[in-house]
């Protein structure tokens, strides 16, 4: 008998399930019918729960059987799937089967948070090392947060080493997928897992984020936000730091549609659109400095925009910005609209003293407010620094207090934040996972 496997570690709660008609000779059209729908639910006492994707009926496994429900439910899309029987064993809310997890006990060997340049560098180590990562790429939530991280929220990159012509964000994204795709990745997607051809829509499926992870012990619980739940040997977050923005309606479109905004300079400030224009810096602190400072080698001269009287900046920072004859300082100001339909023409600045507006040209507009590591589905597990960002154990390695967990990129990066650099944490991490498996002999 063919049919799929689900458990739930932990006192009293076991599960398992087996798909398949009342002579079981149904099971090859349930198969059939259950690719049509893309994904499978059951109910369990009143709710009912998206419970595989057809990757999990293409394997068989036994198992124990004590109650036995049968019956049959409405599938998606109005859809109905008939004849089947489950056999349950106290409640559940997770899927596994070995189908669908890189192991044969139903544990994942390496779960990977977070769909950057880190997560999938470390999906493509991970999978050509034949551990069959699992990755949450993250669900997109809002305009700044998208599967495929802060590269989809710019145009050019010019200094991702392989381009000599350059390459937009989204497709460098979309290719870094792909290629973790191609050895055998798996993502959790709303309709569950999928692998390979099934992810349709790239880096545009609906994917799930990771709501919490239970670091306390292992196999670690790794829970979707969308109901997906699995156990994991190990796990390499790669939930990378969001760029603060001001919120501006325009701000996020001039970024997203290569108009002259931007909240990196080291990544954009050289390309050609910046050169010899007047450019403005939002911001008062050291990375603001060191954003203007920058900015300096290509720009006519740059604004300095800030709503205080005097820098936050270290004291032999802002010397560096007061000293230098390119920059100049907009005290008490604060942006209220960038101004620009294809390319930013100006900003409009408002005086936080006198609430007087003026408008500001400028051919550049720069964020440097700061950037927010996502750690909160971590809830306090691993020590954090005082800016938020996760702390290393080794500043050469990738692991952290607790062995198994590895992170990669701007999560754990207040210095660098670069796709390359991120990139290469991804393929530290996905290394030294795997050298900690073999350790630990989880083969
Ligand atoms: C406007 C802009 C332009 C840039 N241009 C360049 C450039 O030209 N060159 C360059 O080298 N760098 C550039 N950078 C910096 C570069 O984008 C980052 O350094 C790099 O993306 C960091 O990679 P990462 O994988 O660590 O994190 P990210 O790219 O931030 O990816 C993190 C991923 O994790 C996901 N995630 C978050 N929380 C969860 C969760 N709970 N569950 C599951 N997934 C989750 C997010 O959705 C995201 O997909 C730019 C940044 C910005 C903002």
């Amino acid at each position: 008998m063919r049919g799929i496997w689900l458990h739930r570690m932990g006192p009293a709660r076991f599960m398992e399930i087996r798909l398949c008609s009342g002579d079981d000779r149904c099971l090859d059209n349930t198969l059939v019918r259950h690719r049509m729908l893309g994904c499978w639910r059951f109910v369990d006492g009143e709710n009912w729960t998206t419970i595989a994707t057809r990757t999990a009926f293409l394997f068989g496994l036994t198992g124990r059987q004590t109650g036995v429900t049968q019956g049959d439910g409405p599938g998606t899309n109005g859809s109905r799937i008939l004849g089947f029987r489950t056999w349950v064993v106290g409640r559940t809310s997770m899927l596994q089967s070995p189908a669908m997890t890189g192991s044969s006990n139903g544990t994942e060997r390496v779960t990977i948070i977070g769909s950057g340049p880190a997560g999938w560098t470390a999906a493509v180590y991970a999978a050509r090392a034949n551990l069959k990562p699992l990755v949450f790429p993250g669900r997109a939530a809002g305009k700044d947060l998208l599967p495929g991280g802060q590269l989809m929220l710019t145009t050019d990159v010019e200094n991702y080493p392989g381009f000599p012509d350059g390459v937009t964000g989204p497709d460098l994204m979309q290719q870094f997928f792909e290629q973790a795709m191609r050895f055998g990745t798996r993502v959790v997607t709303d309709s569950g897992v999928q692998s390979g051809d099934e992810v349709a829509g790239g880096l545009f499926t609906v994917f799930q984020d990771v709501a919490s992870v239970d670091l306390s012990r292992r196999p670690f619980r790794v829970k979707g936000d969308g109901g997906y739940e699995c156990l994991s040997e190990s796990i390499i977050i790669a939930t990378g730091a969001k760029a603060n923005w001001l919120g501006l309606e325009n701000e996020l479109r001039l970024a997203q549609s290569g108009g002259g905004v931007s909240a990196c300079a080291v990544c954009d400030g050289a390309l050609p659109m910046f050169r010899d224009q007047e450019l403005a810096v939002i911001g008062g602190g050291d990375s603001a400095v060191e954003e203007a400072t920058y900015l300096t080698k290509f720009a006519k001269t740059v604004y300095m925009i800030h709503r205080r009287d005097q820098l936050r900046a270290s004291k032999i920072m802002a010397d560096r910005a007061l000293n230098n004859p390119k920059i100049q300082m907009l005290w008490n100001k604060t942006a209220v609209d960038v101004l620009g339909d294809e390319k930013i023409t100006g900003v409009r600045v408002r005086d936080t003293q006198s609430g007087q507006e003026s408008h500001l040209s400028v051919g550049g507009l720069f964020l440097a407010i700061g950037h927010t590591p996502i750690t909160g589905f971590l809830n306090g597990q691993l020590d954090l620094d005082n800016a938020g960002y996760i702390k290393l154990k080794d500043p050469y390695r990738s692991t952290t207090v607790i062995d198994g967990v590895f992170v990669a990129g701007d999560v754990a990066d207040s210095v660098y934040r670069q796709a390359v650099t991120a990139a290469g944490m991804g393929c530290k991490a996905a290394i030294d996972a795997e050298r900690w498996l073999a350790e630990v002999g989880i083969e």
